[in-house]
């Protein structure tokens, strides 16, 4: 991104409108986030078109309509401590820090923490915190969150992770219903969990287990 602006976020922005986005505080978010940093360089001529990408650790960055979409659905206010479980390039997190308090984001590949964490500090995104790890324990040590997505799809309703999810709080999560992946949106309401289906997607799976040393 050059100084000024760049026509590719630009049309971006659009096509996400177009396709029905309409959080305006969503789409700013997206507009001031370089997408083009967190692909790898031989694909950052197609940073700016709406479809996801691989990133390293045979992993994907996701399309920007699912990311637009899954931070719109997830109603962030800035008041929100949050956690994002698969922080992969580490896209969504930074689109999350310019709406939150805080963002928590855990990933189990050491090479994609250390790589997010980077360009969070070159973008100067001092509130998030990124830890290597098995998130489908989520972080108990900062539980409970406001808001908490998952950026990867669960096997089934993520109990453990739920479970840290403040009273009032929401959940966007795409989860395995038979052979499709349903984003789900879930609600605490006074300690009782009611999900909402939004749509179906493809993400790649959430893997249970310790980090590997990748
Ligand atoms: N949000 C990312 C896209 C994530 S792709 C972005 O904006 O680029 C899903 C990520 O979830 C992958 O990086 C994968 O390694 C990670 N992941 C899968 N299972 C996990 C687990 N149990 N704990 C933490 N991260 C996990």
């Amino acid at each position: 991104m050059g100084e000024g602006f760049d026509t590719r976020v630009i049309a971006l922005v659009m096509a996400l409108r177009n396709a029905g986005i309409r959080d305006s505080k969503v789409l700013a978010a997206i507009e001031r986030t370089p997408r083009d940093l967190f692909v790898p360089e031989s694909f950052a001529d197609q940073a700016f078109e709406n479809r996801p990408l691989p990133i390293d650790c045979g992993q994907t960055i996701s399309q920007p309509y699912i990311v637009a979409l899954m931070t719109q659905a997830l109603e962030v206010t800035d008041r929100c401590k949050v956690l994002e479980v698969g922080t992969g390039s580490g896209y969504q997190a930074a689109v999350l820090a310019r709406l939150a308090r805080r963002v928590y984001t855990i990933e189990r590949y050491r090479t994609l923490a250390k790589e997010a964490e980077a360009r969070f500090s070159a973008l100067k995104l001092s509130n998030i915190v990124t830890r290597i790890g098995d998130g489908t324990k989520g972080w108990p040590e900062q539980a409970p969150f406001d808001r908490i997505i998952i950026t990867a799809a669960a096997p089934e309703r993520p109990d453990a992770i739920l479970s840290q999810l403040r009273e009032g709080g929401i959940c966007v999560a795409p989860v395995h219903n038979g052979p499709v992946q349903t984003l789900l949106r879930y609600r605490n309401e006074a300690g009782v969990i009611h999900e909402e289906a939004l749509c179906d997607v493809r993400f790649v799976p959430l893997v249970e287990g310790a980090a590997r040393s990748m």
